[in-house]
């Protein structure tokens, strides 16, 4: 398959040319017919697979074979939505230049900066607008955005639009949208909710399906370093030295952590910058973008960046602390080895991150090679969890106490080949595989939260300015 096969028009053709691709992804391959002929389309994909061009392509050129009249209003035609400020800037980033021959508009709106421009740009006439749900909202309640003229409307990362607490706004703004168009959901997975949403957002959709979550792009060669918590910071270090490492994303849990990740990476002569949500969304886009020119070779990130950013040629991904949830390692690792280019996953476990390990390697379905460092595990012992308030009882929906279960089995915790036990330690046992396991004593299982009010609160709104 072509594009040319694909009936693109010649200008696209130029500009998918001047963006050296020589062929379609199997995702564009399979959505660019289909939202050309106007159906709606529910994509599983990750990104990293040229989703972006998937959508962006066949909306210019749709846009384009029904142009306005010159001198008429220029109403949006396309809303994009997606859930964070650098894949919106990305993702306007891409109409740009796909579209740079097509008399066609676009702007993009997302929070934590001056709405001004974004409201003059409006001002001007946008065929298409690509936004954050939360700035979205604010222009639409302003009065500066009707979405009565849109003919297609592209739900970006719907699952991930769920995690941050977007999906209200999600669905207030496609209750706007005009009885009659066309609906594009693209989502990396298929949460219930997500699904349930597909149900009512789409009419008799095709279903294109690529790469899902679980199964990390091959070109990327995945690594593993047991290291202790306090060695992290010598042993990063040490490995962006080495000459291979061209330039190299290094994710951190929190925001603290990544700022003192550049703190120490300063110590060690090792110039990097952060982005994450406490920084202002300039710092963020200007740090990116200086990344991006390759003016600094190390960027340190919190999740934020884990999803949809695209650093062409990255060649390192750094787990400096694992995620807590198993489908940020392949988002976070799928920055590189992207569009068929190889890459390089790198990520370092402590004691305490054992668990977090064992979930990712349940999800990508094999064991990471580990690697020896001059800093190997020494300590065994997992730190003490941080002390809770008092545990709630267990309540039924009318408030009555209930029995509380029996704790879980504990399941042996994996522990590193080189792994020295403290003095008088646990007794292990070597398995097949060469590893050491403690057997016995096992540790208590960590208390757990009994009832829904001590569960950890979801994303709320309160967040949704910051966001976007
Ligand atoms: P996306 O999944 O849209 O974020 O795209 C991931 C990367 O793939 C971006 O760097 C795109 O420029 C690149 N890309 C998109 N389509 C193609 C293609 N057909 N051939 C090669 N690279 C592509």
């Amino acid at each position: 398959m072509t594009f040319a096969s694909m009936h693109l028009m010649p200008q696209l053709l130029q500009s998918v040319a001047k963006s050296g691709y020589a062929s379609p992804t199997p995702i564009q391959a399979a959505t660019i017919p289909l939202v050309l002929s106007g159906r709606d389309v529910l994509g599983c994909a990750q990104t990293g697979t040229g989703k972006t061009a998937a959508f962006a392509l066949p909306i210019l050129q749709n846009l384009s074979r029904r142009p306005v009249r010159p001198g008429a209003p220029r109403p949006i035609r396309a809303l994009i939505l997606t859930p964070t400020r650098e894949l919106a800037q990305q993702i306007q980033d891409n109409f740009v230049a796909y579209g740079r021959q097509l008399a066609l508009f676009s702007c993009v709106l997302f929070g934590g900066v001056n709405q001004n421009a974004q409201v003059e740009a409006l001002h001007r006439g946008a065929d298409i607008v690509v936004a954050c749900p939360g700035r979205l909202m604010d222009l639409m309640n302003q009065g500066y955005v009707r979405l009565d003229d849109v003919e297609t409307f592209v739900l970006d990362e719907a699952d991930r639009m769920l995690d941050m607490g977007f999906i209200h706004d999600v669905r207030r703004i496609a209750a706007k949208l005009p009885p009659k168009h066309q609906t594009l959901l693209f989502s990396a997975t298929m949460p219930p909710e997500v699904e349930t949403l597909a149900m009512q957002l789409l009419h008799n959709p095709e279903t294109v399906k690529v790469d899902p979550v679980s199964s990390p792009v091959e070109a990327i060669e995945q690594t593993l370093y047991y290291v202790d918590k306090a060695n992290k910071k010598h042993l990063l270090a040490q490995l962006l030295r080495e000459p291979e490492v061209e330039n190299a994303l290094v994710f951190s849990r929190t925001r603290h952590g990544a700022d003192r990740i550049v703190r120490d990476l300063a110590r060690a002569g090792i110039p990097a910058a952060a982005i994450h949500g406490d920084k202002s969304q300039n710092a963020r886009q200007a740090a990116l973008d200086s990344f991006k020119r390759g003016d600094n070779k190390v960027l340190v990130a919190t999740d934020i960046a884990a999803r949809g950013i695209d650093i062409a040629g990255l060649s390192h991904v750094f787990n400096y602390d694992l995620p807590n949830e198993p489908e940020a390692y392949v988002h976070r690792i799928g920055r590189t080895g992207r569009a068929g280019r190889a890459g390089k996953a790198v990520s370092f476990c402590c004691i305490d991150e054992i668990k977090q390990l064992g979930q990712i390697e349940k999800l990508i379905r094999r064991r990471l090679p580990v690697k020896e460092s001059p800093w190997p595990m020494e300590v065994t012992t997992p730190s003490e969890p941080k002390p809770r308030g008092p545990r709630p009882e267990k309540v039924d929906r009318q408030g009555n106490a209930v029995a509380a279960k029996p704790p879980r089995p504990q399941v042996a915790p994996r522990m590193p080949a080189k792994a020295k036990l403290p003095a008088g330690g646990q007794p292990i046992t070597i398995g097949k595989d060469g590893r050491m396991r403690p057997t016995a004593p096992q540790q208590p299982p960590a208390p757990r939260p009994q009832s829904r009010s001590a569960l950890a609160k979801p994303v709320q709104r309160v967040n949704r300015h910051r966001r976007g």
